[in-house]
Parts: structure tokens; C-alpha cells; sequence
């Protein structure tokens, strides 16, 4: 996350910085003279950078790995046992989080559940976790660098504050705040497909992307925006709620208030109530043999497993909401002209989807921009959001010159 201007001094410190980085981690272990010829980057660029991280103890010099002509040239890792990052991730029913190193390598996992939508019974789930996790790793909390927070909502970065999680009915709630009076550490706070978004441009598909957007379905949609390496966050922080975007002005009225929301025709509740109704139709379906359509608990999940099976009920609920989906990557691509749109959710795993996705976006979408976009399915699976709030504080932490969290940093102003 940046708010400076792309010509300023920090703007460039902050580039060269992260580039260093990523490319040591990318690498495992390399000398500063292949630093500077990957990157692109001077010799004092590299070096100035170098000496930065190695003050912050980010990364650690390793010897050497050749030793038949010279000096050996120093070989340069990322320090994987001096610092740790926590990531955490609220949805509707569960909180999810992990310890990692800054090299990102997972080191525990725990995923809990909850039926509720109390704020600070999810609260303390989240506090309790992450303490448990800690301990049982062994981890001093002055080793900790950051807590980033991924929730399904719009996140106001000016007061730190998620101003509407419509499907935990949370209004206006200081999560960051609660976390950071809980367990003393940094925390920042974001939405899960802003996230998704910056992990696919540092750990997916959008390494090389030069405009990245990520199109989140699960209980809503939701959209990250990565241009070069910066996310976009509007003003308030609230950009890509793209979601939000009508595309039929008398169509339902959507949770925000509005009609004909693109989300309400292309989000997992839309997935299921399309269910609902083909069921009533088509009683031949695997789906309406199933318990799970019984109970009234069928998932995106069984629907997508049933289609790739070669229901023919399945791949139509998929395939209407593909063509929804596409009419909405379309606008996009027309729009932010980007050359890469990935996808993520239960639906990114059907061929269905994804080929009616492509096929709208062709038809609907201006020449130039369509031929330039690749739209794949996310690679990091369900760990996407997670990996995004270690890409988030590292971006941070990388931006800071001390490489350490604190008040002035972590809000937008
Ligand atoms: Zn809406």
C-alpha cells in the first residue's frame, strides 16, 4: 500500500525495495551482482537496498557457494527465522490463521468455526487463536512483525475501522483496534479480494501483471485492483467494491441498497438460490438426490463437483452464472483495460464457469482490452486471502524505514 505519488523519492525507495526483496525470496539464495542484473537495478541501488534489509534483519548474508576463483561472492537469503508474520481471515462461519515466515513458508495452520455474528465472540475466537498458536509454536511476541486481518467487507483505512460486513452484519466495528488492545501487536485490516489480489501479485499468477484484478465469489463478490505493485484503494480505502456495479437498473434489491447489483446475479448465494429453483423444475438432477439438497445445505462446493461429474442441472446453474460473471469481467475489461483478471472461489474450479466467462467477455468486451486480458483461475486455493495479508505486511513493512509497524503507518490519512 502506498499514498505517495509515484514520482517522489519514497515512492522509488519503496519500489526498489520490495523488487530486492521479492527477488531474494524468489530465489532462495543469490549475490548482490545477480541482484542487479535480474532487477535491473545499479550496483549502489542494489547495495544501498541490500544494506537497508540486512539493518532490518530481513534478510542474512550466507557465505558463499563458489570458492575456485577469489573472494567468493556473499550469498543473500531471506532471514527465516528472526521475524514472523500472522495472518488471520474472518468469513461467515469460520476464522482462519496462519504463522508464517517473511519468506511467507507456513509454519502452523488453524481454522475454527462459529455460528454466530457477535462481533466480539469472533473477536476473542480470533484473540484466542492466534495466542494459542503462538505459544504452541513458541514464538515471543516481540518477534512478531504484524497481524493482517482479511474480512468480507468494506474496510474505512482512514479510521481502521470494517464499515459493513453485510454477512456478518457488522457495522462500524474498530477490529483492528480490538485486536491490537488484545495481543499489544500491530494489526492492519483489509478486504479479503483487495488481499487476494496483492497475494497473486506476490505469491500467483500476477507476478509479471502490469494491471491485476481479482474477482472474489464466495457470500458476496468482491474485487482487488493491483496496478504495478500498488493496490488501489480509492480514497477511503473501499475501491473494487466492483460488485456493487448495477448492471440491470430495476433488477432485486441488493444488501448496499441498490438494485440490480452485479453481485446479486453472480455470488454464492445467487449460485444456490439458482439451485433452488432448477431443482424445483428438475427433479432428475443428481443434485435433488443428494441429503445435502434435502436439508437445504447444498453448497457451490456440490454443485460445481456434480457439473464436472456431468450434471446437466449442475452445468446449467454454472453455466447462467458464468454468463452473469462474464457480462461483469467484460465491463471490467473494458474499464481498467487489464491483462490479467483471475478468479477465485468455489466457481474457479469449474470449466463451466470459466469457459462461459470467456466466451461472454468475448462477445461483449471492446477489441483492444480483449485481446490483451488472459482471465485464469486463482492457483492459491483458499489460502488466497491468507496469503494476501502476508503480502500486505510485508508491502508495509518494506515501505517503512525502520521495518517496523506502527500508528503512522498503518492508517491512509
Ligand atoms: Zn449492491
Amino acid at each position: 500500500m502506498t499514498k505517495t505519488s509515484k514520482f517522489d523519492s519514497a515512492y522509488l525507495r519503496r519500489v526498489n525495495c520490495v523488487r530486492t526483496f521479492c527477488t531474494i525470496r524468489e530465489h532462495g539464495r543469490i549475490s548482490r551482482s545477480e541482484l542487479a542484473d535480474i532487477t535491473g537495478l545499479s550496483r549502489a541501488t542494489v547495495s544501498e537496498t541490500v544494506r537497508e534489509l540486512l539493518d532490518r534483519e530481513f534478510i542474512w548474508e550466507v557465505g558463499s557457494d563458489s570458492i575456485s576463483r577469489g573472494r567468493p561472492p556473499v550469498q543473500l537469503e531471506v532471514n527465516p527465522l528472526r521475524f514472523y508474520l500472522v495472518a488471520v481471515e474472518i468469513d461467515v462461519s469460520w476464522v482462519a490463521v496462519s504463522i508464517t515466515t517473511l519468506v511467507g513458508e507456513v509454519l502452523v495452520q488453524s481454522r475454527v468455526e462459529f455460528c454466530t455474528t457477535d462481533y466480539d465472540y469472533v473477536l476473542d475466537l480470533c484473540v484466542n487463536t492466534i495466542r494459542r498458536l503462538l505459544e504452541e509454536q513458541g514464538i515471543e511476541r516481540e518477534d512478531v512483525l504484524g497481524i493482517g486481518v482479511a474480512v468480507p467487507g468494506q474496510v474505512d483505512l482512514n479510521r481502521r475501522v470494517v464499515t459493513f460486513a453485510p454477512n456478518l452484519r457488522w457495522r462500524d466495528v474498530a477490529l483492528a483496534e480490538g485486536l491490537e488492545r488484545n495481543l499489544d501487536l500491530p494489526v492492519l485490516v483489509s478486504n479479503e479480494a483487495m488481499l487476494a489480489a496483492m497475494a497473486e501479485k506476490w505469491f500467483g499468477l500476477g507476478k509479471d501483471a502490469r494491471v491485476l484484478v481479482f474477482v472474489s465469489v464466495k457470500g458476496g463478490l468482491g474485487c482487488g485492483i493491483v496496478n504495478d505493485r500498488t493496490l488501489l484503494l480509492g480514497v477511503s480505502g473501499s475501491a473494487g467494491e466492483l460488485g456493487h456495479m448495477s448492471i440491470d437498473p430495476k433488477g432485486p434489491v441488493c444488501s448496499c441498497g441498490s438494485r440490480g447489483c452485479w453481485e446479486v446475479y453472480s455470488d454464492e448465494q445467487a449460485i444456490l438460490f439458482r439451485a433452488t429453483e432448477a431443482l424445483r423444475r428438475s427433479k432428475d438432477s443428481f443434485l435433488a438426490h443428494t441429503s445435502l439438497a434435502e436439508n437445504g445445505r447444498l453448497t457451490v462446493e456440490d454443485i460445481v463437483q456434480a457439473a464436472n461429474q456431468g450434471d446437466a442441472t449442475a452445468k446449467d446453474i454454472l453455466r447462467e452464472t458464468g454468463w452473469y460473471l462474464g457480462i461483469g469481467i467484460a465491463n471490467i475489461v473494458n474499464g481498467l483495460n487489464p491483462d490479467m483478471v483471475i478468479l477465485g472461489g468455489q466457481v474457479a474450479s469449474s470449466d463451466v464457469v470459466l469457459e462461459e466467462i470467456r466466451r461472454v467477455v468475448k462477445e461483449r468486451s471492446l477489441q483492444i482490452p480483449s485481446e490483451k486480458v488472459c482471465l485464469a483461475p486463482t492457483h492459491l486455493g483458499d489460502e488466497v486471502a491468507l496469503m494476501g495479508c502476508i503480502a500486505l505486511l510485508l508491502d508495509t513493512l518494506l515501505e517503512q524505514p525502520d521495518g517496523r509497524l506502527n500508528a503512522d503507518t498503518i492508517t491512509l490519512n
